[in-house]
């Protein structure tokens, strides 16, 4: 059966260089929305917790109560429905409007998220004051305040512009802590943010997909020491030999040129990879393209490898359908087994 293997090794060497750019790992929210990033939130957690990890974010409350007994702090990013949140000690809420602070239960723990010009949701600056009085008249427990990063990874002003827009608000929201007498953390940068900043006074970071060994930063910032840590294999389900002039599958886009051998394998779109046209070529680790079209269930290799590593690091997968890391990675079927190595090291 095809499955994931994860590399604790590159794991840790990502998230100790991630704490040393943000402070320590007291600093760093790991982010492991969306089943980490498709790597398996179960099998992650307990890594994180090994490496020194105690803060970690997730998209939703499902998410967050998977891995709560492993961290001190989750935030959650999403709660559509806010009056049903739950009163918890580790569990931290996103509040991203006034009509979600109308709406949490009195003692909810949340996080303030302002919108510094990234336009999809948070409270807008001007709101700020309007917010806090709504927040003690409600009794939330506000412990933190936040914003996220919409050009932290191109190039230009954007990401100085938000800056600056960030700093305002923090200014502004320290006088208004002090009025409440409420004690607050700032964060801002996620994985592109700290990797292209140096220190930001005390502010806590949200890692994603540097953690995973990533980024899409464009070169020109730099290069950074980042190890992918997710692999994917699959096994051989048959072998056969294919005579000159033959097909395989769908479509019958890949003929034979000469006679050669063909094995296929278990894994297909249907295990989150993407489905292969067949028209450009995409190879396998080995250096061996994938032949044809990619089935639901299978796809086809010359050679006849019992094992075959489909991918150790999806840059040039990404590349191949023009898409970013994330969604390559983030594909990955939940049904797949992830198999944690220990020892290996790339
Ligand atoms: C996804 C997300 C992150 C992490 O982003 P990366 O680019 O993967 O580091 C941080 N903060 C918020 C609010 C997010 O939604």
């Amino acid at each position: 059966m095809a499955y994931l293997t994860i590399n604790f090794k590159s794991y840790k060497h990502n998230l100790d260089y991630l704490a040393q750019k943000a402070g320590g790992k007291d600093r760093l929210f790991v982010v492991f929305k969306d089943n980490a990033y498709g790597h398996g939130i179960e099998e992650m957690a307990p890594l994180a917790v090994a490496i020194g990890i105690q803060q970690a974010v997730t998209k939703d409350v499902k998410e967050a109560i998977k891995i709560k007994p492993f961290f001190q702090k989750i935030l959650i990013l999403m709660e559509p429905h806010p009056q049903n949140a739950l009163v918890d000690d580790r569990l931290i809420y996103t509040a991203s409007d006034l009509n979600a602070l109308e709406k949490f239960p009195q003692n909810t723990n949340i996080h303030l998220k302002i919108d510094t010009s990234m336009g999809r949701n948070g409270i807008l600056p001007h709101e700020l004051k309007l917010a806090f009085d709504l927040i003690s008249k409600r009794e939330l427990n506000l412990s933190g305040v936040f914003t996220h990063y919409y050009g932290a990874d191109i190039i230009g002003s954007d990401f100085y512009v938000q800056q600056h827009i960030w700093k305002n608000v923090k200014q502004e929201t320290k006088i208004l802590a002090k009025k409440y007498n409420l004690n607050l953390i700032y964060h801002s940068r996620n994985s592109a943010a700290l990797l292209r900043t140096d220190s930001m006074d005390d502010e806590y970071s949200r890692v994603g997909i540097a953690s995973y060994g990533y980024t899409e930063l464009d070169s020109s910032f730099g290069t950074f020491p980042l190890k992918p840590t997710l692999s994917l294999w699959a096994e051989k389900l048959n072998t056969r030999t294919l005579k000159k002039g033959e097909k395989v599958g769908y479509g019958g886009r890949f003929i034979a040129s000469k006679d050669m051998i063909v094995s296929s394998y278990d894994i297909g779109y249907g295990d989150g990879f993407f489905r292969l046209s067949g028209e450009k070529n995409l190879s396998i680790k080995n250096g061996k393209n994938i032949l044809g079209t990619l089935s639901m269930d299978c796809m086809s290799v010359q050679g006849d490898d019992d094992i075959i590593c489909v991918f150790d690091n999806v840059t040039s997968v990404a590349k191949h359908f023009d898409t970013i890391s994330y969604e390559i990675l983030v594909k990955m079927s939940p049904f797949l087994k992830r198999v944690v190595l220990h020892q290996t090291s790339n």
